[in-house]
């Protein structure tokens, strides 16, 4: 009995040995591979436990080793063993600094359109989380899911000229806007802490009421320091059909040296008179919309998102489903590298409204279309939190603008093409959700 008890614990033993020399051995990989390899391969070769996240063109997977030994066979791919303890991290920014920081401690395996995908083993994670902020999200990969959408392209061919639609999108005037624009840099600065940011907000109070809106200013506090969001509205023909549709852009602007100079023409006075030019739009057209429309823009943006975050905590609860569409306009138009594009920004519950829009996309606007599902670090973000369907129109490019949050974001750097075809866009979406609801169907 005694021997047979030892016995029995060898044996034990040695099977654990066996298990555990296995579990040392077995690899886990990361591969990243075109998307549509990936999808195909793990169709195929999958064992189901892989998981996968895609990134525009891109699959990053996380697989064993059979799975890892099929896809070496196929296309060239980037593949990194998992060191143990290390997990799978995605950071979300908006912030070029952050964008091109250097982890220490992590390895990089992806780095695009403001998405960072790192290995990072605890210590370094931690120090990734401590990165949070309005701006910038740190979160483990998800998994399974579509974050960043490939890439769509539409074409002038396609472009529709006949509707109705695309007699309203046409009207759109680009003179007036790059006069807005200008104005609004020509203030010197719009920080939310200094007097011209609120001189920039009755600046554009006064424009908006010749275009016959009714205009209000929505005090809030940025810490100690007073400022105001600026809304102005026509009331819709039918708004307990319709309900509202919000039109909004951040007024304010930051630099190195914020209360003197801070022309932010792309960041945000782009958007700013984006949102200028889409109420003007709407006016010159003389219809009346279904839908009530705000237009509004937000004071405390670049602080963390106050503007927005006061906007929507003043909301009521029944107001809250009312709104059945909110556009986020900020910084359109940065655009160094061929072709035009622009990112399309949600939260996966919003689904439908981006499918929208990126039809309404190919029909009446030209450039490339990259649509993220993982929205973060603007005046969207509060709405999509509460629930309520919004989408942030933005350059792809803005991780790469050099003049981000300096004293040379100037309208020299600005690329008026882009900002027409984001503008067309939002026209469209505008029109779609408040003028003809019916084309929603
Ligand atoms: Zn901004």
């Amino acid at each position: 009995m005694k021997n047979f008890v030892r016995a029995g614990n060898i044996v034990v033993s040695i099977v654990l040995m066996l298990a555990c020399a296995t579990a040392a051995m077995a690899g886990q990989w990361i591969q990243v591979v075109t998307s549509e390899t990936g999808y195909e391969l793990i169709k195929k070769a999958g064992s189901g436990s892989e998981t996968f996240c895609q990134l525009g063109d891109v699959l990053i997977i996380n697989s064993g080793d059979v799975f890892n030994d099929q896809i070496l066979k196929t296309d060239p791919v980037n593949v990194m063993p998992v060191r143990p303890g290390e997990k799978l991290y995605l950071i979300t920014t908006k912030d070029p600094a952050v964008f091109n920081m250097v982890f220490p401690g992590t390895r990089t395996v992806y780095r695009d359109m403001g998405f960072i995908v790192l290995l990072a083993g605890e210590t370094a994670a931690m120090n990734l989380m401590s990165k949070q902020t309005d701006f910038t999200k740190v979160e483990l990969l998800p998994e399974n899911q579509v974050v960043l959408s490939r890439p769509l392209t539409t074409g002038i061919t396609r472009i529709k000229s006949e509707d109705a639609l695309a007699k309203f999108v046409d009207k759109l005037d680009m003179p007036a806007f790059m006069q807005d624009l200008t104005d609004l840099v020509n203030l010197k600065t719009r920080y939310s802490y200094v007097s011209q940011g609120q001189k920039a907000v009755d600046h554009c109070e006064e424009a908006l009421k010749e275009m016959g809106y009714t205009t209000s200013q929505q005090p809030y506090n940025i810490g100690s320091s007073r400022t105001n969001n600026l809304i102005a509205e026509i009331r819709g023909s039918d708004e307990d059909k319709f309900g509202q549709v919000l039109i909004v852009g951040h007024l304010d602007s930051t630099s190195e040296s914020p209360r003197t100079n801070a022309p932010g023409a792309d960041d945000n006075g782009s958007g700013a008179a984006g949102v200028m030019a889409l109420a003007r739009l709407l006016h010159e057209s003389g219809i009346k919309p279904a839908a009530t429309v705000k237009f509004i823009l937000f004071m405390g943006e670049e602080q963390g998102l106050y503007g927005s975050k006061a906007y929507v905590k003043a909301l009521s609860a029944t107001e809250r489903p009312t709104i059945k569409a909110v556009f986020n306009l900020d910084m359109i138009g940065f655009d160094a590298v061929a072709p035009l594009s622009v990112m399309i920004e949600t939260s996966s519950f919003n689904r439908p409204m981006v499918e929208k829009m990126q039809k309404l996309a190919l029909d009446y606007a030209d450039f490339t279309i990259h649509t993220s599902f993982n929205a973060w670090g603007s005046d969207h973000a509060p709405f999509l939190q509460a629930k309520i369907p919004a989408v942030l129109t933005i350059e792809s490019e803005f991780s790469s603008n050099p003049n981000y949050h300096k004293t040379t974001d100037l309208v020299e750097s600005i690329n008026q093409d882009l900002c027409l075809q984001i503008l067309r866009l939002n026209a469209a979406a505008m029109y779609a959700y408040a003028i003809d609801a019916g084309r929603l169907n």
